[in-house]
């Protein structure tokens, strides 16, 4: 409901006059925003535009105007003014400093009432159709909605508990536009090797990521890798997972190299793995690094578990060495999109027009949020995507409904 709920203060920020209204399905304001951020909601993130259209990779050019129009300093300011201060932390994400993303949604709705902006809940829209002088909007419950303008702002069809059931797609489908594939975005890779489940719950810190397709690098990433009951989760995993779904999807071959030690050499490693000598010695070592289950199952995985004193050959250790520099994992699949972080695809970008969010098949049609095919990166990306593409689309629909009724047009 974030992009929804920009749309309306876009609207208002305008001053064309006129009203609007927020048809929403739930019976309360921004569900899906209240559990963000592991109920801490990274709204934004501290790094500059280009780093921002960085994150949402080659598409992200879309979304230079939106950012111009309302980005996260003018987030920063909006959330003052409902009296909530926010902060940043690692990697520039910026948290409400009461770490509560209940307090976002509440902050949220104040500035609402403040605005003036009308919220019908319990309003599922199950048709919008284009007519002379405007737009009927049909409700599942009640009489339909006319207006002059409309913003579609649905979202995906991650968490679907949360109202994001992805009706929007059907909807604009309907009025002539496309959606791109839908997969998961921001989810949990499921990996062939058993020994991985041994270990679910697992958390490994600082680790080094990369998916490749034979000899070609998918991506990479650093972080915290949680090891899962099906492969590996984390946000290391989450943010390379948009490189990796879509190859899968494809039915390529998707391995995963996990670097253990990145901050260090592999001749290095060698080097200490071999002044080692033996498996004792070699599982002292990686438990300075690793969690002592993760430890101890890669003892087995070695074949050196029980080994004790007995010296090891220094090819065994150097090829240890290597394995904590790469341990390879083959990617099975993933968790289901009902479970990832947001929708990987959406409606196709070449139909929209990133200067309004205006539909470029039929005027007076506006879109915005996760229903874009626009994906980021964990980080606070997404939700000051909704949060800008919301704002702007809000604002260029007063914009429209102002100019359309000067001249007649409605
Ligand atoms: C668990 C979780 C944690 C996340 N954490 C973060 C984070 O920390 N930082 C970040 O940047 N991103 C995060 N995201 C992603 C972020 O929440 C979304 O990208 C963002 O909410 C998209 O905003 P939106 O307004 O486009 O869609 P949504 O927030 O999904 O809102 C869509 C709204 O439309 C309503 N709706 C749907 N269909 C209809 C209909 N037919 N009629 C009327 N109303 C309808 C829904 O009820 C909903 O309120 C997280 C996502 C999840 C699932």
């Amino acid at each position: 409901m974030v992009a929804a709920l920009s749309a309306a203060r876009g609207f208002k920020a305008a001053a064309y006059g006129g009203s609007v209204v927020i048809l929403e399905r739930n019976r309360v304001v921004g569900r899906k925003l209240a559990i963000t951020g592991k109920g801490r909601a990274n709204v934004t993130n501290a790094r500059s535009k280009e780093e921002f259209v960085r994150a949402f990779g080659p598409s992200g050019r879309f979304l230079y105007p939106a950012f111009e129009s309302f980005f996260s300093d003018d987030l920063v300011t909006m959330f003052a003014e409902a009296g909530l201060q926010l902060k940043t932390e690692r990697g520039g994400r910026v948290f409400p400093i009461t770490d509560k993303a209940q307090d976002v949604v509440q902050a949220f709705a104040q500035l609402l009432v403040r605005d003036g902006v009308d919220t019908l809940y319990s309003a599922r829209v199950r048709s919008i159709d284009a007519g002379p002088g405007g737009w009927t909007i049909g409700l599942e419950s009640g009489k339909p909605v006319r207006c002059r303008a409309i913003i579609v702002a649905t979202g995906g069809m991650s968490y679907p508990g949360t109202g994001s059931t992805g009706d929007g797609y059907g909807l604009l489908e309907h009025m002539g536009h496309h959606t791109s594939p839908l997969l998961p975005g921001l989810v949990s890779l499921h990996c062939a090797e058993k020994w991985l489940g041994e270990l679910a719950g697992t958390s490994l810190e600082g680790v080094a990521v990369e998916a490749w397709v034979g000899r070609k690098l998918l991506g990479r990433s650093h972080g915290e890798v949680m090891i899962t009951d099906r492969g590996v989760g984390g946000p290391a995993v989450l943010s390379l997972s948009l490189a990796v779904v879509p190859a899968l999807a494809e039915g390529q071959d998707v391995a995963l190299h996990m670097d253990l030690r990145p901050e260090l050499g592999v001749d290095r490693e060698i080097h200490d793995m071999e002044a080692c000598g033996n498996a004792e010695a070699v599982l002292a070592y990686v438990l300075k690094f690793l969690p002592k289950r993760m430890a101890l199952q890669l003892m087995s995985v070695w074949g050196i578990e029980g080994k004790g004193r007995t010296p090891l050959p220094r090819k065994t250790l150097a090829a240890i060495a290597k394995s904590v520099k790469g341990v390879e994992l083959r990617c099975t699949g993933t968790d289901p999109l009902a479970s990832a972080i947001i929708t990987h695809g959406g409606i196709v970008l070449q139909e929209v027009d990133p200067r309004s969010m205006g539909s470029k098949v039929v005027p007076g049609l506006f879109i915005a949020g996760e229903l874009l095919d626009l994906q980021a990166v964990t980080g606070g990306y997404n939700l000051q995507a909704a949060f800008s593409t919301g704002f702007l689309a809000g604002r260029c629909a007063a914009e429209y409904v102002a100019k359309s009724a000067n001249d007649g047009r409605l």
